[in-house]
Order: structure tokens, then sequence, then C-alpha cells
């Protein structure tokens, strides 16, 4: 789960963490009220979107005089905002921060993660801040440093100069101390509320020598949530999209794609090599769906539902492996999804594995209309046809 910088950065505050002062607005109306609390100018006007690289897409704005806040502000709220990290259409824009702005003198990347190779939380520090830490990892990677924790012993202040004294020119002494106590902090809001991520790009050193976390991101462990009550409360559902909100609800892994191949599969990993196939007939995934294996025939109608209610979906390939999930259970679910929703697209039905004869058979007699394919390079080939010249 995502949440927005300024609930992340109310976290680091309650933490200790130093950020300069903010709030939250969702109407340009209350913007001339916060610049009074707020000390300025300058001020900073920031889209609270859950995409990075706002600053690049026009969502962070310095202004310097209240009625600038007011045009910003407005300038940002209910639009579309399109940063390297969102799809061309953007994500719509229903917040925006208003903040103390800061002279800033150096920028330090700062984020902890969990590394998998290591299996434990790694702090990675980088004199490169500011700007996207995947470029400097891909052309200057000699600018990044990682400490590994050890979750037994914890972050350890030794940690934190290791890291520190990597910089050069070397901060001053007080600088140094806030920046241990910043590493520490992220270390403990990481481990407490059950991080996959904690990022801080960038850590600001400004030119009154005080460190500030100018910009927060921090994503938390879905799997953590049921005891993360309070972070859960965070969770904003607008940004989601409509048709995954959907399938969480139905308990079913969908992601949405860019294409127009509905894709419904059973297994993380058929569905990977379902795509792959989709795209090396020359056509696009229109989603990634997973029933899983224990598939019930309602799941397989809710996940048909969730398909066809993307308009931009023109064929959809069924592409069954019965195990666990039995053919006949799924094609009964195809049938009554189908009949509910007077599917009129072209359907490919690749079925292999228990009870295939009985579930060829269910969808026989059902008089849905229907491709069977013998096997997934076949499908794949079938649902291209269906769809070719509409790319
Ligand atoms: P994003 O990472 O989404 O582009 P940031 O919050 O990092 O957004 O903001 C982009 C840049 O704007 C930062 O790298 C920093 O230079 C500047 N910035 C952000 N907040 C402030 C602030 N409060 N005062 C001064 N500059 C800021
Ligand atoms: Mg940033």
């Amino acid at each position: 789960m995502k949440i927005h910088e300024y609930q992340a950065k109310e976290i680091f505050n309650k933490s200790g963490m130093p950020v300069p002062k903010g709030r939250v607005i969702a109407s340009s109306d209350e913007a001339p009220k916060v610049c009074q609390i707020i000390n300025g100018p300058p001020w900073v006007v920031k889209a609270q979107v859950h995409a990075g690289g706002r600053g690049k897409g026009g969502g962070v704005k310095v202004v310097h005089d209240p009625s600038e806040v007011i045009a910003a502000a407005e300038s940002l709220l209910g639009k579309s905002l399109v940063t390297p990290q969102t799809g061309p259409e953007g994500v719509k824009v229903r917040q925006v921060l208003i903040e103390e702005g800061v002279d800033i003198a150096r920028e330090f990347y700062l984020g902890m993660v969990i590394d998998r190779a290591a299996a434990k939380p790694a702090m990675i520090f980088s004199q490169a801040g500011g700007m996207s830490i995947e470029e400097v990892a891909s052309q200057t990677p000699e600018l990044i440093w990682t400490e590994y924790v050890d979750p037994a012993v914890g972050w350890m202040p030794y940690q934190g100069r290791n890291l520190v004294y990597k910089l050069d020119p070397l901060p001053s002494p007080g600088a140094i101390k806030q920046l241990m106590a910043v590493m520490a902090a992220v270390y403990k809001v990481f481990m407490t509320l059950d991080c996959s991520l904690v990022e801080i790009n960038p850590l600001a050193v400004t030119v009154s020598d005080g460190v500030l976390a100018l910009d927060a991101k921090m994503n938390i462990d879905d799997n953590a949530l049921f005891r993360q009550k309070e972070v859960l409360k965070l969770d904003d559902s607008s940004e989601t999209d409509p048709l995954e909100l959907m399938a969480a609800t139905y308990n079913l892994n969908y992601i949405r794609l860019d294409g127009n191949i509905g894709a419904m599969v059973n297994g993380a990993g058929l569905a990977m090599a379902t795509m792959d196939l989709i795209k090396g007939a020359g056509a696009e995934p229109a989603n990634f769906l997973d029933v899983g294996g224990g598939a019930t025939e309602e799941m397989i109608t809710n996940g048909f539902e969730i398909i066809l209610k993307d308009r931009r979906v023109k064929a959809i390939l069924v592409n069954i492996f019965g195990g666990i999930l039995r053919c006949d259970v799924l094609a009964r679910g195809v049938v009554a999804a189908a009949e509910k929703s007077g599917m009129r697209i072209p359907l490919i039905i690749r079925l292999e594995g228990t009870n295939v004869t009985e579930g060829r058979k269910v969808l026989e007699d059902s008089g849905v209309k229907f491709l069977v394919a013998k096997d997934l390079s076949e499908a794949a080939g079938l649902v291209a046809s269906q769809v070719s010249g509409e790319n």
C-alpha cells in the first residue's frame, strides 16, 4: 500500500524526523489561510499523487507570493498530472501540499528497502540526491552506498558513520549528527510500520546547516496491513484503479495493463507466460489476471466480469490448466459470466487438465460462441488475429 507524501511526512514528524512545515488542501480557497500559517516566501506547492517524478512533470511549484500559491494550487487541483512514473493519461490531483520553501545547500538520497538477496533491510544512501536514483544506479553506481541491517541487532550508529563519512566534502559535525539521527529514525519507522520502502529524495542540508526531509515516500507491505490498522486508515482508494479495487474485493490478482486482450489465467507463472505469448503473437494484453489455483465458479464469473467491464478489451483469452481448479468449474463460470453480460467480443479458450472433457462439453452445450485452441501458442495466435488492425 502506498501513502501520500504529506501522510508520510506526518509520520516522519511524529518519529522525530525533521520535515518542512506544511498543510494539505483540497481546494485553492484554503490557500490564503495556509499562507498565513506556513512560513514563506518562498512556498512550495506539491501535487499529492502516488507517483514520483512530480518535479519533472510540473507537479512541484516554487512560488513567492500568496496569489501565486493560489494560482499554483488551482493549476494542479482537479487536473491530470503526467510524470515519468505515470502512464500517458496521468493521474488526477485531488490534494496539494503547501510547504515552506527551503534554501537547499546539498541534496542527498536516503532510502530503505528489503534486499531479497541479502534477506535483510538495506539502508541506501547517496550523495547524488534530488535526481532519479534509478539513473544514478545505472550510470554511476559507485555513488550509491548500502548498509545491511541485521534485524536481531538493529541499526547501529557505526553503520550511519560508514555511510555519512563517505560524503565528499564532509558536512559539518552538526549536520552529520542530524543525518545519522534521520537514518536511525528511518530504520525504526521501516520496522515498526512494516514498510517495504521508505524513501527520502532529497534529504537536504540547508544553507543554515539544518537537515530536512524534503520529499517522503512510504510503501507498506500489504501482507502486514492486518496489524497496521492505523496506517490502513491512510489508504487513498481514489488512487487505485477501480477495476483493481473490484478485483481486490473479489480476492483476485489483477493488474491493469495497456493493451486490448483480456486474459484470464490460473497461476501467476502461467499468467506471465500467457502475457509473453500474447506479445509474441504481436498483440498487447489488457490485464494480468491470475484467478488462483483454487478458484471457485463464482471467482471465475467475477474475474470475467472485471475483464468485460474494461471497455478497451477487444478479445478474451482464457488459458486454464485444470488442477485444483477443475475445467468444468471454470467452464460454468465462463458461461455464467458470458450470459450475464451478453458478451459480444471473441473468446478463445485453451483448457487442459482435470475434467477437461466435461469442461469442453459445458462450453459446447452453452450456446456461448468461442474458439478452442489446441495449445498455448495457437491460442495466442488466434486471439491476436482477432484484434489485428486494431492496435
Ligand atoms: P518528486 O520526487 O516527485 O519530483 P520532490 O518532493 O522530490 O518531488 O520535489 C522535487 C524537487 O523540488 C526536490 O528535489 C527539491 O529540489 C525541490 N523541493 C521540494 N520540496 C521543497 C521545499 N519544501 N523547499 C525547497 N525545495 C523543495
Ligand atoms: Mg523526490
